[in-house]
């Protein structure tokens, strides 16, 4: 099918480069769009994420991509998939943008992200998505780290002007440090601090707020696992009001975490 559709397969969204930006040392945001704008469906959701299909330029695949014969023909030239949030969209310009951390030189989409040009096709699958404020929480909390400053960004922007609360995101460095348009009543810090535990010892340091609070905690694995014990165990945060997902995970490369994610939590 012209869309990479087999039987059981997801649509594919083939856009190209537009232009790229620096947002910081660590941070680079590309701008996509073009013709195949037109099949991608948006969501609701602040924190929606699409798959990324990076194929091995030597493979000399064209989008979009046949999964299902690659997976039966050529299983070695099966794109690499990373997941990312979707940072915002503008439909009229038929455009979206992705936040990319610039991690160094392991890995598929931060090196990639670090050289795009434009023109280079950008080829996902979805938006999925979990997450969106909701106006009657009494308060919200956000935590994570650069990964999920994205759709922290994109969250903040989405409150209403009454909106009160805490964000909290751990950076590299302070040029990492960025604006964030948001509700005066939204509270941010940023955490220079590294290690897993920083975040943690940020959100112990609250003035803990009174009544039903929505949290968002988003970013490193283990991070994220400490959070969770806190803001469940400590702070009595009821589950359905706790957003928590593990983003990435120090040392392992997506395809590995991901994996993992579907073992249970004490074989890994
Ligand atoms: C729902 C969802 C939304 C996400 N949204 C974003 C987003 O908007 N922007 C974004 O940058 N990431 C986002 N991520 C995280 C991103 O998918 C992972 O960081 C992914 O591993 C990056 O792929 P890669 O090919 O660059 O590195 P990989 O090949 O997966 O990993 C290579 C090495 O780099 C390390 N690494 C990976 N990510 C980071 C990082 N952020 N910081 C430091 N080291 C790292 C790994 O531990 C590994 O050692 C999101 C993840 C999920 C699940």
């Amino acid at each position: 099918m012209a869309d990479g559709r087999g039987r059981g397969q997801r649509p594919q969204t083939v856009l190209e480069v537009i232009r790229t930006e620096r947002l910081s040392p660590h941070l680079t945001r590309v701008v996509a769009g073009g013709p195949g704008f037109r099949a991608f469906q948006n969501n609701e959701y602040s924190d929606r994420y699409v798959k990324l299909l990076f194929a091995d330029p030597a493979a000399g695949l064209e989008p979009p991509y046949d999964l299902e014969t690659l997976r039966a023909e050529r299983p070695e030239a099966l794109p690499r998939l990373r997941t990312y949030t979707v940072r915002w969209v503008d439909v009229e310009a038929q455009e979206l943008a992705i936040d990319f951390v610039i991690h160094g030189d392991d890995g598929v989409a931060g090196p990639w992200a670090a050289t795009a040009q434009p023109g280079e096709p950008l080829v996902m699958n979805g938006p999925g998505g979990g997450y969106a404020p909701d106006p009657d929480a009494d308060w919200h909390l956000l935590v994570g780290d650069l990964s999920s400053l994205p759709a922290i960004a994109a969250a903040l922007e989405d409150m209403p002007a009454d909106a009160v609360g805490h964000a909290l995101i751990q950076v590299e460095d302070d040029g990492d440090v960025v604006d964030l348009v948001r509700p005066p009543g939204i509270e941010v810090t940023w955490v220079r601090e590294r290690g897993d535990q920083a975040l943690v010892d940020a959100v112990r340091a609250l003035r803990w707020r009174h009544g039903d609070v929505q949290a968002f905690v988003h970013g490193e694995r283990e991070a994220t696992k400490l959070l969770r014990r806190l803001l469940t165990d400590e702070r009595g945060i009821d589950r359905g009001r706790l957003s928590v997902s593990a983003y990435w995970a120090q040392g392992r490369v997506e395809d590995q975490f991901q994996a993992e994610k579907r073992e249970p939590v004490g074989q890994i």
